[in-house]
């Protein structure tokens, strides 16, 4: 056997990566895989720096891609969590209405929800609100049992994990970076490796990966990156889950929320900045060539113009302890600025279409040898394993899978 050959690769150790190679592993035992990861660690980007919320399939358009492997995703994740002992728990969540338009919009969303197969969607009053969280303030809110929170990075190590169980000849490679590639090799920082088909899920960077392929895309991935706080020992009591504001229809972001996270700590966040470098995590992150590829495409442009007030607003905030919080009190108004403190970041990969709109359903595209995993936003992660069904699915019929490795 050639060490050097394997019969597909992925390329990114995220958790669509990750979720695609255990499925086809699970499908075709003896198929040599190869997981190609840049960074020392998996789930180092999107997946670890995420809020770690299993979504229900509360707001996507019924029928969308999106609702259909939110909903199908989720269900086979929390019972991948139960039967592989990571850690989660389906908590349920609160949306808060904290005035009548937003009560209102509420129950747009809660049979948007129904939907899309929802079960047990309830509108509470005030007292049941302060039942389920007795510090939050709202006219009514929509209770989401099916929500639940995981520790996504530990899940994406337990892919890994049973890849190689499964086939010892398949192989998870991190500080290997992509540099380009042809039909019959991939060429890396650590050289040429040999492979037959390619799959690509490689996040913050999935366009430009398919640019070498010369695809010739509509659409640019553009960082948005996300801040989160988090409560103070002594401040964490006061929430017990997952409080949600009611979205903006306008906007393709949830809101800053809370979430208890499942060591227990409560993240707060996240706010949604344009980023000027797309691995970017801190405030003055900056790299030029990020800048100027998503400043000369008409969609980033686009996008500002319709909403300048928006971007400006949040930029503020990300500067802004006060303005952080003025938001989280409208949802917990006894929230003081010392209970919360500074914590990690993370980039959301947005899609932007030429008409400076954000695509937001799920896009695989496929090309030659290799499929594309385009656009994975959230609830990307809730939905990987429906997600790595699709592509499976569509690496049987292009790579012809079925003939040699059954
Ligand atoms: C702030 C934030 C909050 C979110 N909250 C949630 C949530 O609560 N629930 C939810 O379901 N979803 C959430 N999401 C969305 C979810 O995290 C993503 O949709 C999901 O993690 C995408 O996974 P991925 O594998 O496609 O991308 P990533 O996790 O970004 O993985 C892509 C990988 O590709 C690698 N890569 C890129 N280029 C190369 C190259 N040339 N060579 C080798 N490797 C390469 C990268 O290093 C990276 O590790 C959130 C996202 C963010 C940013």
């Amino acid at each position: 056997m050639d060490r050097n050959r394997y019969d597909v690769a992925i390329i990114g150790g995220g958790i669509v990566g990750l979720a695609t190679a255990y499925k086809l592993q699970l499908k075709f035992p003896s198929l040599k895989i190869i997981v190609i990861e840049k960074e020392a660690a998996l789930a180092f980007h999107q997946t670890g720096r995420n809020s770690g919320v299993i979504h229900s399939g509360l707001y996507y358009k019924p029928g969308s891609f999106r609702a259909k492997n939110c909903v199908n995703g989720r269900k086979q994740l929390v019972d991948f969590a139960k039967e592989n002992l990571i850690d989660y728990d389906v908590c349920g969540k609160i949306v808060l209405a904290v005035n009548l338009s937003e009560a209102e919009y509420l129950l747009e969303l809660k049979d948007n929800g129904e939907k899309n197969g929802l079960k047990d969607l309830k509108i509470l009053n005030p007292r049941e609100i302060q039942r389920i969280e007795p510090n939050a303030v709202g006219v009514s809110a929509l209770w989401v049992p099916e929500s639940g929170i995981i520790d996504y990075k530990q899940t994406t190590q337990k892919f890994a994990e049973k890849i190689i169980t499964i086939n010892p000849n398949s192989k998870i490679l991190c500080s290997c970076k992509v540099l380009d590639y042809t039909n019959e090799y991939i060429i890396t920082n650590q050289g040429k490796i040999y492979v037959n088909h390619n799959i690509f899920c490689a996040g913050l960077f999935s366009d430009r990966l398919a640019k070498k392929d010369n695809l010739k895309l509509d659409m640019k991935i553009v960082g948005f990156r996300g801040d989160y706080f988090k409560l103070t020992e002594k401040a964490k009591n006061k929430i017990n889950n997952l409080i949600y504001p009611v979205p903006n229809p306008e906007f393709p972001f949830l809101g800053v929320h809370f979430t208890r996270m499942t060591d227990g700590s409560i993240e707060c966040g996240p706010n949604a900045v344009y980023t000027f470098k797309r691995e970017g995590y801190k405030r003055f992150s900056f790299s030029l060539k990020d800048t100027l590829e998503s400043l000369f495409f008409l969609g980033t442009i686009r996008l500002f113009i319709n909403h300048w007030k928006f971007g400006l607003n949040e930029y503020k905030r990300s500067f802004s302890k006060r303005l952080f919080l003025r938001d989280l009190q409208r949802m917990v108004p006894s929230l003081r600025i010392n209970d919360i403190i500074r914590a990690k970041s993370g980039v959301r990969a947005m899609a932007l279409g030429i008409d400076g709109e954000v695509i937001d359903d799920f896009k695989i595209i496929k090309k030659n040898n290799n499929i594309h995993v385009l656009n994975a936003p959230s609830p990307a992660a809730t939905a990987c394993l429906a997600i790595a069904d699709n592509i499976v699915r569509t690496a049987v019929d292009e790579f012809r899978l079925n003939k040699n490795y059954d």
